[in-house]
């Protein structure tokens, strides 16, 4: 499959249309897929730290979650035309599931947000069944993982934070092999409940949720400094691949 690299970090050039359709082809082969957001902040942290490298590099779909990715691509001359988040990608991967008639397991976040999170996505997508659900604060993971396998589920979207939730996929694809397909969804399900605002889509079509979210989070810079150097870095690597 295509890839881009930034910073030694595969990135997928494919459309929300092109990962779904591929997709339905794996799930028809019987095959697992997982899907990670990439953005500058982790691209960086993958770095620094050989394991997140490799968490990214060996999923199937590495979305370009990110406004730094699309400048990083212009930079570059790649193929990145618009971001594909990880929240509109969890949509799109849940519409497919109602036609297709899987069933979907949310794991993560708190007791309330994550049950919310699925009332919500009920009332809104027409005949999901959504076949289990558990937060994010469990102990006892044979316990968790005897819930997913009884509930039937084909789809599960893991948000624990990054990271932890990529680990968790990680490790725990082997002992879920009726599960087709894992996206690690970060503070999605808190994006679903409601309790989280997304931008307005002003903000959004000009590539600046970031800004947005700076504002309503002052505390979020430090994050946020991955971005120039990210870019830095990118247009100064010479030696690495880009
Ligand atoms: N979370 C969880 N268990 C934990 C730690 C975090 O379920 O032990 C949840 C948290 O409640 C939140 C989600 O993980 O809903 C995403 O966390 P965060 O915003 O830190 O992740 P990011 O997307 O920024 O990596």
């Amino acid at each position: 499959m295509k890839k881009e690299q930034y910073l030694g970090v595969s990135v997928s050039p494919l459309t929300y249309d092109q990962i779904i359709e591929d997709m339905k082809q794996r799930i028809k082969a019987g095959e697992q897929s997982t899907v990670i957001a990439v953005n500058p902040e982790k691209v960086m942290a993958a770095r620094r730290d050989p394991l997140v490298k490799e968490l990214i590099n060996n999923s199937t779909y590495q979305i370009a979650d990110g406004v730094g990715m699309i400048i990083a691509s212009k930079l570059k001359k790649g193929e990145l035309k618009e971001r594909v988040t990880g929240v509109d990608m969890m949509k799109r991967i849940l519409e497919m599931a109602a036609s297709e008639n899987l069933g979907v397991f949310f794991y993560g976040a708190k007791e309330e947000t994550v049950k919310k999170a699925k009332e919500n996505l009920e009332a809104s997508i027409p005949n999901l069944h959504v076949a289990g659900y558990e937060n994010g604060y469990v102990q006892d993971q044979e316990v968790l993982l005897e819930k997913i396998r009884q509930s039937g589920a084909q789809v599960i979207f893991v948000a624990l934070g990054s990271p932890r939730q990529e680990l968790w996929i990680r490790e725990n694809m082997p002992k879920l092999p009726e599960v087709k397909v894992f996206q690690g969804v970060g503070g999605s399900f808190d994006v679903y409940s409601g309790n989280v605002q997304r931008a307005p889509e002003m903000y959004r079509k000009a590539g600046l949720e970031w800004l947005y979210r700076l504002m309503k989070e002052p505390k979020r810079v430090k994050r946020q400094m991955a971005l120039p150097k990210f870019l830095a870095a990118v247009v100064t690597a010479r030696g690495e691949k880009r």
